[in-house]
């Protein structure tokens, strides 16, 4: 059973899919205007731990991760470099997918683009319109938050209240200051696609609206996220497409806390920005992903240059204790696995299972335990965790030994000496290391 925190109902809940064995999954992907840096990375290493969490228990995740490629901000970084907004997001896209590797996080069932489902978007606002949630003033179309009586449900924000603290400047066209932009009018020399409301672009909501039921349809298991998302941005979405559809849009809300140096979120414009590429110059991906991974992600993460410092010694400590104890898959401490996999299925705590994991390792070093058995289950949880253990040269090394001795041992049975090839085989047996005689040669393997 896997528990979550859902938003939408304020509590952590048993998850049940829609589909048994099934789960669908939206991620609001990258706004293309800028490199990825280490606050967005959060987010992304986190659905990828919640996604293999639910493949661990034998779950088949759908995922669907979209860009957002074009924007008022895309358009105006374009002009800033003085080039074109799409050459600007192929480059983001390319960096975003890049960094997303080397992290190991795995690939979506697809990536959308806002600007190639521009016909389902505009065939989703105009599905508003003839339902009134929507009102066209000028070429731009609007959505008429006072219309849908759930607004604010995801938030926990009253529409009265969001009124009166307003800090939007007061536009005369809108009926209501927090009605939102489902079309937006082009000004000169902007990007623009025929619409029945004149040459425009979408806002930003009504693509992951129009994207995700695409993808996913009308109803989908669990929608991610940062909390920096839940208002305005999915708090629109669910509007969105809830009138559209008549049903609950998605069934789980996951959202990350935000990465935070000195108490402020990261962002271009207060020069706290931090390219994960950059990072990752420093530090290796597995380090990183620790330090994503040591702090919960409902708990805000405050970033200093110690805390990667402290990620990376503390990953190599595993990665020397699994080097030098890990002698196979099979042997396995199964009462400490099962108690972390419990913590992991309970709303995805990876930090009690670090904090697990990392005591066992110093009462192993300290030779209490079987320590191959802990070498085992620390790597079967960190591969869970989407951690990447390569294999080192060392073993390289045995593999060559290895070779050596099945040469020598092909020899001594070509010249007839089986006495001491059987001998080589049985003391090799003794040592755990299995010979097996086929047609293409011989293999070994270690049981
Ligand atoms: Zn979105």
């Amino acid at each position: 059973m896997i528990k979550l925190f859902n938003t939408l109902t304020g509590k952590k809940e048993e998850f049940i899919p829609i589909n048994a064995g099934e789960v669908s999954m939206y991620v609001c992907g990258m706004t293309v205007q800028d490199r990825v840096h280490l606050g967005h990375m959060r987010a992304y290493v986190m659905s990828d731990l919640i996604r293999r969490v639910f493949e661990y228990n034998g779950y088949n995740v759908k995922v669907v991760q979209n860009f957002t490629d074009i924007d008022d901000k895309i358009i105006e970084r374009a002009r800033e470099f003085n080039t074109d907004y799409r050459l600007l997001g192929e480059k983001y896209i390319r960096e975003y997918i890049e960094s997303s590797v080397i992290m190991n996080i795995k690939p979506p069932y697809c990536y959308p683009k806002a600007t190639q489902h521009i016909e389902e978007i505009i065939k989703l606002i105009e599905k508003l319109i003839e339902k009134e949630y929507a009102y066209i003033v000028k070429g731009n179309v609007y959505y008429s938050t006072n219309k849908f009586k759930e607004y604010g449900k995801l938030s926990k924000k009253r529409i009265e209240d969001l009124i009166s603290g307003s800090r939007v400047k007061i536009n005369p066209d809108k009926k209501n200051p927090i009605d939102f932009a489902l079309w937006k009018i082009s000004k000169e020399g902007e990007p623009y696609w025929y619409s029945p409301w004149g040459k425009g672009r979408p806002g930003w909501h009504i693509e992951c609206s129009a994207m995700s039921i695409k993808y996913l349809g009308e109803t989908f298991d669990i929608h991610a996220g940062g909390t920096d998302l839940i208002f305005p941005h999915h708090e629109n979405e669910i509007a969105q497409s809830e009138a559209v559809t008549g049903k609950t849009f998605a069934n789980y809300w996951i959202h990350n806390e935000m990465l935070r140096i000195k108490g402020e979120k990261m962002s271009k414009s207060l020069s706290n920005f931090l390219a994960v590429k950059d990072i990752l110059n420093g530090i290796s991906p597995n380090s990183l992903r620790l330090y994503y991974l040591k702090t919960h992600f409902k708990s805000p993460l405050e970033y200093d240059d110690n805390s990667l410092n402290e990620s990376s010694n503390a990953m190599n400590r595993v990665e020397r204790f699994v080097e030098e104890n890990y002698i196979s898959e099979y042997k396995l401490n199964m009462d400490l696995l099962k108690g972390v996999m419990n913590d992991l299925n309970d709303n995805f705590n990876t930090p009690k299972v670090l904090g697990t994991l990392f005591s066992i390792l110093r009462e192993a070093n300290s030779g209490i335990g079987d320590k191959h058995e802990v070498a085992g289950t620390i790597k079967k949880v960190f591969e869970i965790m989407g951690f990447v253990f390569q294999k080192k040269e060392r073993n390289n090394k045995i593999d060559d030994i290895m070779n050596l001795i099945i040469e020598i041992r092909k020899d001594l049975r070509e010249k007839k000496c089986f006495q001491i090839a059987d001998k080589i085989r049985y003391q090799l047996e003794r040592q755990g290391i299995e010979l097996m005689d086929g047609q293409d040669g011989t293999k070994w393997n270690i049981r």
